[in-house]
């Protein structure tokens, strides 16, 4: 039945990864033939989701007390002769769902990640039997085929291609969540990007949990890898920039390397987290590499491109650390040159092995050495981008930037940066010349044309014209 237009809110509150971003909006695309259109209010929301995420600090309390606000809403919603229906989705409803049924009854549907396609089927089930939905099987394959294609209208648009992940690292909760990992039939992947394209995205960002552990079925018969998959995507018609995350050092192969050296509209990025500078500490987090094989991996990929920027994820005072390893976490910081990096204080998650070891650090020595390490990254950081310094950057603008009168954008190497640009040139690739660097973005003007080095990423196209590439 074609319902659009009757008008029902939906309000989702999105955290953690762009997995979760990508899984909302497809929430929201699957929802939106049932009359539902997006809002950023919940007071009157017909439907209230809140897409959870496990990794962050705290994630259960967050929930909860989200859960007691949107309560307010449902019971003055009620109260008006109306009702609205509440769903909790993502790693938090996978991980602790009966948890989340018992101590929230009045949530009516709770659902893990694989479950989204089946949304409409749960609230239509939580409508006509009262009672409430709890929903967390795996069943991944379905999923992505039983799910609407992305709706238009992004300039850079997230496309999921793997899921899940079996590396077990004992900090990590994903491979409990999100379970095994699961490749997208290559088909599948090359024709929602052909619908991303053609709806306006330039820019395509690969996601996947152990996103270079890719390996789908291709339409030859064969398992893709990454690298090819990338390959493929560049040669469809509109796709000028692509970009992968999350990264693992272990699963950095010759076919991603030829690509980061072949193929123009692979961005000089990698997001490849080292997590720590210490084999000892590498071995109780079972990475399965040691630091020597993390700059190899770092090693190779710069052969392929030497411009490639690396980023990178640290965990600090994870159990066990000593100051001797977390020396050596702050020498790889310093010696491999990344252009960005995050930084977390370990932090237990209920039911991995590592929330149960010994040595688990004090709070106060953890706080020490997460600043110390920020501070080198920071350091690093702003050594990468004062380097572009008088340069001229080709950046898609993407979206409004923060003041009045600015647009965002990014760089190839993934910076953000802010210029004054008039709204129209949303979506273009424009050279700016870059006047300041700061640790976390640049500031510049539209400059004038610049030469395409690496084509794809500047390649003009007959309706660009003056500053724009
Ligand atoms: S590889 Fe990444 S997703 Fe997989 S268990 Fe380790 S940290 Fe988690």
């Amino acid at each position: 039945v074609h319902r659009r237009g009757l008008g029902k809110k939906l309000y989702i509150k999105t955290y953690g990864c762009q997995m979760n971003a990508y899984d909302s909006a497809r929430m929201a695309d699957i929802l939106a033939p049932l009359g539902f259109s997006q809002t950023d209010d919940p007071a009157g929301a017909d439907l209230a989701i809140v897409n959870t995420c496990h990794i962050r600090e705290k994630a259960t309390d967050k929930l909860f007390a989200d859960l007691g606000r949107l309560r307010g809403h449902q019971a003055a919603k009620a109260a008006a002769g109306g009702r609205m229906l509440l769903a909790v989705a993502g790693c938090v409803a996978q991980a602790e769902g009966a948890e989340v049924r018992r101590r929230a009854p009045f949530v009516d549907v709770v659902m893990g990640p694989q479950a989204y396609h089946r949304l409409p089927e749960f609230l239509a089930r939580a409508v006509r039997d009262g009672g409430g939905v709890l929903e967390t099987d795996f069943a991944v394959d379905e999923k992505f085929d039983a799910l609407p294609a992305p709706a238009a209208g992004q300039f850079s648009a997230n496309l999921t291609v793997q899921e899940g992940c079996d590396k077990f690292c004992t900090f990590c909760v994903v491979p409990y969540t999100r379970g095994a990992e699961y490749s997208r039939p290559v088909a599948g992947v090359l024709a929602e990007a052909g619908r991303l394209a053609q709806g306006g995205a330039s820019e395509i960002v690969v996601l996947g949990q152990n996103v270079n552990a890719y390996h789908g079925a291709g339409p030859d018969g064969e398992s893709w890898s990454l690298g090819r998959l990338l390959g493929a995507l560049a040669a469809i018609d509109g796709v000028r920039r692509l970009r992968y995350m999350t990264s693992h050092p272990l699963e950095v192969d010759d076919d991603l390397a030829r690509a980061h050296r072949d193929v123009a509209e692979l961005m000089p990025f990698v997001h490849l987290p080292a997590q720590s500078g210490s084999d000892r500490i590498l071995a109780a987090m079972n990475r399965r590499y040691g630091v020597a094989q993390y700059r190899r991996a770092v090693d190779r990929l710069r052969a392929a491109r030497p411009d490639l920027a690396v980023s990178s994820d640290f965990i600090v005072g994870f159990p066990g650390e000593t100051e001797t390893d977390f020396a050596a976490t702050l020498d790889l910081a310093r010696t491999v040159g990344f252009a960005q990096a995050y930084a977390f204080k370990y932090s237990p998650r209920p039911g991995t092995p590592a929330a149960a070891m010994a040595g688990q650090v004090p709070e106060p020595v953890k706080a020490r050495r997460l600043a110390e390490l920020l501070a080198v990254v920071a350091e690093q950081q702003l050594a990468f981008n004062r380097a572009f310094e008088g340069r001229d950057v080709p950046v898609l603008l993407d979206r409004a930037g923060r003041r009045p009168g600015q647009l965002h954008g990014r760089s190839p190497h993934m910076q953000a940066v802010h210029v004054a640009a008039a709204p129209a040139m949303l979506g273009r690739t424009v050279a700016v010349r870059v006047e300041r660097a700061l640790s976390n973005s640049l500031a510049g003007r539209l400059a004038e044309p610049v030469s395409a080095r690496r084509g794809a990423a500047v390649r003009a196209s007959a309706a660009d014209s003056g500053a724009i590439l």
